[in-house]
């Protein structure tokens, strides 16, 4: 008879094994290629290989963390100040006529590469870089319960500790570093 033993992960193996396959933790180490435009001790910017637009640049932490909210609250005021210092001199360098800044987190929400990173991308007048969100309609009284139900669980930030959470729930899409087309188009707006 075969005995299988199945072992769950720790929060912290899950991170681990990530880490260990992570392209974006082998640039940082400088084992694969990339086109820097700014770095510090904690945080590391480059373009990205597929811009929507001239530009484009990623901005990641160089500690390994698979989403945002694993991450400690002071590395992520860092960089979110480095996003916002690079959004407003990309925006200058590039003539650009907007700015996109998006942050994707988990393979539902488009994220390739499992380890947090800000995209910071010039948009310019009709360039039709990104497709439009699809948006939906609702009820103003389901957003009135929506809004009691989510708002009871939320305390302010002062008044914790930390908003960090140990619970990655990413599952790794196969695809990376390939040309593609994000296309999100609006066709109507659905009742919710
Ligand atoms: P996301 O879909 O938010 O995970 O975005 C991942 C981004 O990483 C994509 O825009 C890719 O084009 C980009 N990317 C993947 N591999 C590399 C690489 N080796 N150098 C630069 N950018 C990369
Ligand atoms: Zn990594």
């Amino acid at each position: 008879m075969i005995n299988i033993t199945i072992m769950a992960q720790t929060p912290q193996q899950v991170l681990e094994a990530s880490k260990a396959q992570c392209i974006f933790c082998k640039i940082i180490e400088g084992e694969i290629p990339s086109f820097k435009i700014y770095e510090d001790s904690k945080v590391y910017a480059f373009l990205d290989i597929n811009p929507v637009n001239a530009g484009h640049t990623l901005v990641i932490p160089k500690e390994h963390y698979i989403v945002l909210p694993q991450m400690p609250d002071d590395l992520a005021t860092h960089l979110m100040k480095v996003v916002k210092y690079l959004s407003g001199a990309i925006f200058e360098m590039t003539g650009a006529h907007g700015i996109n800044v998006f942050q994707n987190n988990g393979a539902a929400a488009g994220q390739e590469v499992p380890h947090v990173h800000f995209h910071i991308i010039p948009r310019f007048q009709d360039d039709k870089a990104i497709g439009e969100w699809k948006r939906n309609q609702i009820d103003p009284e389901k957003l009135k319960q929506m809004a009691e139900a989510m708002g009871k669980n939320l305390k302010p930030i002062s008044s914790r500790v930390n908003l960090g959470s140990t619970t990655p729930k990413v599952t790794k899409k196969k695809k990376v570093a390939t040309k593609r087309k994000k296309t999100i188009k609006v066709t109507k707006r659905k009742k919710l």
